[in-house]
């Protein structure tokens, strides 16, 4: 079984986790969630921090997750440019929050960014696991797109599927869970 180590040694595994999508989708609050429990409800768009480190127990190992945020009209480039450095290797899980439960178009449901990157990385030869985020479910009266449609799209694209909310916290560990899970399946 593979291990990686950082510099303080401790940790069984090291998972990179990269968060893609529209802009507002809640992509830097569901990390602020997951990795302070803090929610911010005037957030502004993502600067400074690259990524935030959250410790998981994982049948009893200490996994770390390297959880990389992502922003603006430079995501898909700083996205690709550090998997072809290698930077984010050797293995990724990808969250992507880019869905928007209120948009009312199946197309509009996957943005163009999300769909890149996931072709990108599904033709490369590196395992990568991808979970499909509907995130603000705490909004259900402004929702305009159903449970059943987004699982469809994720099933389409082989993708998990989760709806959350950064909000109520709803899923949110449930989410980053799923993906950690499943690599650490996959390498054992
Ligand atoms: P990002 O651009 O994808 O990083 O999105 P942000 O995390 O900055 O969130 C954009 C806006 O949506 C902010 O005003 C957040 O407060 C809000 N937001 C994020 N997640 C949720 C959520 O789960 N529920 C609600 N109601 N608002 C959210
Ligand atoms: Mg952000």
């Amino acid at each position: 079984m593979a291990s990686y180590e950082d510099e303080d040694h401790t940790q069984d595994y090291l998972f990179k986790i990269v968060l893609i999508g529209d802009s507002a989708v809640g992509k830097s609050n569901l990390l602020a969630r997951f990795a302070r429990d803090e929610f911010y409800s005037n957030s502004k768009s993502t600067i400074g921090v690259e990524f935030q480190t959250q410790k998981m127990d994982i049948d009893g190992k200490e996994v770390k997750a390297q959880i990389w945020d992502t922003a603006g009209q430079e995501r898909f480039r700083a996205v690709t440019s550090a998997y072809y450095r290698g930077a984010l290797g050797p293995w990724w899980c990808m969250i992507s929050a880019g869905v928007r439960l209120l948009i009312a178009s199946a197309d509009g449901l996957m943005n163009s960014t999300v769909r890149a990157v996931t072709c990108l990385l599904t033709h490369s030869d590196m395992n990568v696991v991808t979970i499909l985020v509907g995130n603000k479910t705490d909004l259900q009266d402004a929702r305009e797109v159903g449970t059943d449609e987004g699982k469809a799209l994720a099933e389409a694209h082989s993708l998990f599927f989760m709806e959350t909310s950064a909000l109520d916290s709803s899923n949110v560990k449930a989410a980053f869970e799923t993906v950690v899970k499943e690599i650490y399946t996959i390498l054992s």
